[in-house]
């Protein structure tokens, strides 16, 4: 047995397969629903959100209709106003209807750099 690789499986349970599941993960999402930011509009600096996060629900973390796309421009983004309220260690577990509500009544102007 390879020890090295039993002890990084350990101390990093997540890392190199998480990755490539996340990604393959987000190009499926972007590609049925477009990469476009559910608050403002925005088609720029797009990253998907967990809208539950995933330290916390990581039963949730490769759930499609966990994930929504918001902007986020040099951290001032809707991804971090909204989807975290302003603190990574946060987020809004009403992100979904804030969404609604944003796109709707166009409250947010296009996050454009
Ligand atoms: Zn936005
Ligand atoms: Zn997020």
């Amino acid at each position: 047995m390879n020890l090295t690789r039993h002890k990084l499986n350990i101390m990093a349970p997540d890392g190199a397969s998480w990755s490539g599941k996340w990604r393959k993960a987000k190009r499926k999402y972007y590609k049925k629903h477009g990469k476009v930011c559910k608050c403002c509009g925005s088609k720029k600096n797009i990253e998907l959100h967990h809208k539950l996060p995933r330290h916390l629900f990581p039963g949730l973390a490769l759930d499609q209709d966990n994930f929504i796309p918001l902007c986020n421009r040099k951290g001032v983004g809707c991804h971090f106003l909204l989807g975290h309220l302003q603190s990574y260690y946060t987020y809004n577990a009403k992100i979904t209807e804030v969404a609604k509500f944003a796109r709707e009544n166009s409250v947010l102007k296009k996050n454009v750099a």
